[in-house]
């Protein structure tokens, strides 16, 4: 068969690049020995996740430690699950999470590698797939929708392997003259790859996160490029990989099945093959047995909920760097103050099954790295968040960031030895500050004494009450007007006759406390009622009488 002719007719374009031109145009690149080009690689369907997330962050350390490059990649050869700004919404995803591109789609940089975008690269694709037709190795395939049922039927009723292989693979063999007369029928066709492959012959791999792996060869004629021209992810991630001289694929385990076409198809295109790592999947831990994360079932898996919930994204890529690299939590309980960049990231030391996140275990850092802002830095990170998500409310009360800056020096027990812990995300903590503003200062009065008491104790309260008093002054007068209406100004003289007394005197600080903020928990009473100042506090102290 003239296969030359035969290429000209399926693939008919004109100006095709040849192959030196694309190996020109892409040439290696000068970096330093050992430095890793990974990228990541989405599909625009605007859903970007936590697995997402773990392997960019993945590929951005393998790339950054080793003083190599990171780029973004758009696998849009799926026109009808793209959607419209799901490359913005991956940048600006990642970006708040603190990971940044070297070069690629919409990305400020070099991108001499480009065009980023699959679709944009079609021309790149045709030229190899049209060698291949040349040289034997690819050919047209008419098979309708409905013929290729009736092959998975057969295959699946004789309890074989399915695809399109071997005896089943009908258009691999056919004649010049069939194939013309499909042509010249202007019946639809893909292009296929004719494997060279054999099912019984096996190879030892290197996975560079699973470590020795054993693949079977590949036989299946996988289609290279679909009815309408469009490259597969088989073929179009392969020439991408190559000309843009990624050296580290990392990918989630789900391709690992489609690793023996992809080591084909580098043989065949005289490629050689960049290093792959496959990522564990995601676990959660739900009803006491070990379960994929889910779209679905669990709202955790998108990013837009960290978002949402207001968690510090240094917290969050510090727990996906626990998950990432075992090693990490020992050094960086070690090394407190570094930041997780000048940890020493591993692809080898990567789990190798199952990852489990915990979301507790995420709070629980989260806690932890919040803890360590000082009140300033906690402002700038709820700001951000309260101007997106909070409510108008919120949006107001942390315009006055000198007020705000006060309580979180409170809350967070700046300057005191023991740092507090209580913030966990924006969203939990905004709600913290209400009380401290008349507009969403809510009290539940829900007193343990008598109207006469409660009265008596905050006008005595009230009546000494001086803002300039330091602690100890301040909880000398709460004790004496706790005393003049009957409750035991020390804990002793009450524990020794308690039916003498109301209560003992924290009985009475609670009423000042929930007069003053609504709740029998609070901060130092002291201090709030200092932020809150003299009017304010005596107008709460009022407002609270029965
Ligand atoms: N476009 C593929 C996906 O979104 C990328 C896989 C890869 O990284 O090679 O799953």
């Amino acid at each position: 068969m003239d296969l030359k002719k035969l290429a000209a007719r399926l693939i008919p374009d004109e100006n095709l690049p040849s192959l030196s031109d694309c190996e020109k145009a892409y040439p290696p690149r000068v970096l330093k020995e050992g430095a890793e080009v990974t990228r990541l690689a989405p599909s625009p369907t605007g859903f970007i996740h936590l697995g997402n997330l773990y392997s960019a962050l993945a590929d951005e350390r393998a790339a950054h430690t080793t003083g190599g490059v990171f780029y973004l990649r758009i696998e849009d050869t799926d026109e009808k699950r793209k959607v419209d700004g799901a490359v913005e919404s991956v940048i600006r995803s990642l970006k708040y999470f603190g990971i940044n591109f070297d070069e690629g789609a919409e990305i400020d940089g070099e991108n001499a590698y480009g065009p980023y975008y699959q679709r944009r690269r079609a021309p790149i694709y045709r030229a190899f797939a049209k060698d291949l037709i040349e040289r034997g190795l690819a050919y047209p395939c008419f098979c309708t929708e409905e013929e290729l049922d009736e092959i998975r039927r057969v295959q699946t009723e004789n309890k074989e392997i399915t695809g399109y292989y071997g005896k089943y693979a009908v258009w691999r063999d056919k004649s010049e003259e069939e194939i013309y007369a499909a042509l010249d029928k202007g019946m639809p066709y893909v292009i296929r790859l004719k494997s060279q492959g054999d099912v019984n012959i096996k190879h030892t791999f290197r996975d560079a996160i699973k470590g020795s792996i054993t693949v079977t060869e590949n036989n299946q004629d996988v289609v290279i490029l679909k009815s309408d021209g469009i490259p597969t992810y088989h073929f179009a991630h392969a020439i991408d990989d190559h000309f843009m001289r990624t050296t580290l694929v990392i990918r989630g385990e789900e391709w690992l099945s489609s690793l023996p076409i992809h080591i084909e198809l580098f043989k065949v295109l005289g490629f050689e093959l960049p290093r792959y790592g496959h990522t564990c999947s995601l676990m959660k831990v739900d009803g006491g047995t070990k379960r994929k994360l889910s779209k679905r079932k669990d709202p955790e898996l998108s990013l837009d909920f960290y978002r949402a919930q207001g968690y510090y994204p240094a917290a969050v890529i510090k727990y996906l760097m626990t998950i990432l690299n075992s090693n990490f939590e020992e050094w960086a309980a070690k090394n407190p103050t570094a930041s997780y960049t000048e940890f020493p990231f591993s692809v080898s030391k990567m789990g190798r099954s199952g990852a489990l996140f915990d979301l507790d275990k995420l709070n629980d850092v989260s806690r932890d790295e919040l803890s360590k802002l000082t009140p300033e830095e906690m402002y700038e990170f709820l700001n951000g968040w309260v101007k997106e998500f909070g409510t108008d409310a919120d949006r107001a009360h942390f315009e006055n960031s000198g007020y705000i800056i006060k309580i979180l020096a409170l809350i967070m027990g700046a300057g005191q030895k023991k740092r507090r812990k209580d913030i966990e995300r924006a969203e939990q903590s905004v709600r913290l500050f209400d009380y401290f503003f008349d507009d969403t200062f809510a009290p539940e009065y829900s007193f343990r004494f008598d109207g006469d008491t409660v009265n008596g104790m905050l006008s005595a309260f009230a009546e000494s009450y001086d803002e300039n008093d330091d602690n100890s002054a301040w909880f000398a007068k709460l004790k004496t007007a706790a005393a003049s209406v009957g409750f035991a100004s020390e804990n002793s003289e009450y524990k020794a006759n308690p039916e003498k007394y109301k209560g003992n005197v924290s009985d009475a600080a609670e009423i000042v406390r929930i007069a003053i903020t609504g709740s029998p928990n609070s901060p130092d009473l002291c201090t709030v009622m200092g932020i809150l100042g003299r009017e304010r506090s005596l107008a709460r102290l009022d407002a609270a009488k029965r």
